[in-house]
């Protein structure tokens, strides 16, 4: 069988993978630094792996902004990050190295959907959206099983919510203030709380305005994308599990009745956690390896590298 690797670089960490998607054979984990140190050490240890087997395909799961368009002068580069240093770094040429193999290149979260997708919690449903809850707010979506890029690619994490009234909490967003990751991330709720989210406990009323601001966000996606799961991962979620059912009894308020199947019971079932944690990230990388190498060349095609 025919060696598949993956890398996803996120904004801590970088995960490099070998294997195949659900059998991660080999993984390495690498702090992400500069861009230089870190994409010459992956490639490193890409081509470390090559030399022992060759890597037919790569996949790449990479933190945005990031041009996904093939065509764009600037494809496969970061853009406006607020991340020092790697804005204008260039993933593909940086992970090459020596592999002539093809490269397949996605969004972290866009590649997390996929995982979910395929081998998750998300199995059945082509029309989905993965929502990571973590440091930053990045949601991947999928249309009949295909990640959307558009333009660009959604950045769902910096939507407007409608806010609870009288609160007046700023948020944390540099760009946007109180947009869904100035209210929801990890760093806001710190900075709501003025301590660390695992020391309020899950019955304090302090939850009830972050509960209500992710229902929003949880009411936009229905409304907009009508995915037939939202899967949510990261760690806010992740270590308060009370904040997704507490989120979702407010969703069918806020529809007030104009969606008539989005009653909590039902929704229970569409907005779930994530099934594969860290290693949704990682497996997106190698489905996005696997596909590439399953498609047909095509001339000119752009992601086909
Ligand atoms: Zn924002």
């Amino acid at each position: 069988m025919r060696q598949l690797a993956g890398i996803e670089l996120g904004g801590t960490k970088t995960i490099l993978v070998r294997g195949a998607p659900g059998r991660i054979a080999e993984r390495i984990e690498i702090p992400t630094t500069l861009p230089d140190e870190t994409l010459g050490q992956a490639a490193a240890i890409l081509t470390d792996w090559h030399c022992q087997n060759p890597i037919a395909a790569l996949g790449i799961a990479s933190f945005g902004p990031v041009r996904l368009d093939p065509a764009a002068a600037d494809f496969g580069s970061i853009l406006h990050t607020p991340k020092p240093g790697w804005r204008g770094a260039r993933l593909i040429a940086g992970l090459r190295g020596e592999m002539d193999c093809r490269i397949a290149l996605d969004t972290d979260v866009n590649a997390a959907a996929l995982a979910e997708y395929r081998l998750g919690a998300a199995q059945g449903c082509g029309n989905m959206v993965y929502l990571t809850i973590g440091t930053g707010i990045g949601g991947g979506i999928l249309v009949e099983g295909r990640p959307v890029h558009g333009a660009l690619h959604p950045e769902v994490g910096h939507v407007r919510l409608r806010r609870v009234a009288g609160d007046d909490f700023a948020g944390v967003c540099p760009f946007h203030g109180d947009c869904a990751e100035g209210l929801l991330s990890g760093p806001a709720l710190a900075a709501r709380f003025r301590r660390h989210p695992s020391e309020i406990s899950r019955d304090d009323a302090a939850w009830d305005p972050v509960s209500r601001d992710l229902a929003e966000l949880f009411a936009l996606l229905i409304l907009t994308l009508s995915p037939q799961r939202i899967v949510v991962g990261g760690g806010v979620t992740g270590k308060q599990p009370h904040l997704l059912p507490r989120a979702i009894a407010h969703v069918p308020t806020i529809l007030a009745g104009y969606l008539a199947d989005c009653d909590a019971a039902s929704l229970g079932t569409r907005i779930v956690p994530a099934a594969l944690g860290d290693d949704a990230g990682p497996n997106g990388a190698l489905v996005l390896a696997a596909d590439i190498l399953a498609a047909e060349p095509v001339a000119g095609a752009g992601r086909h590298l």
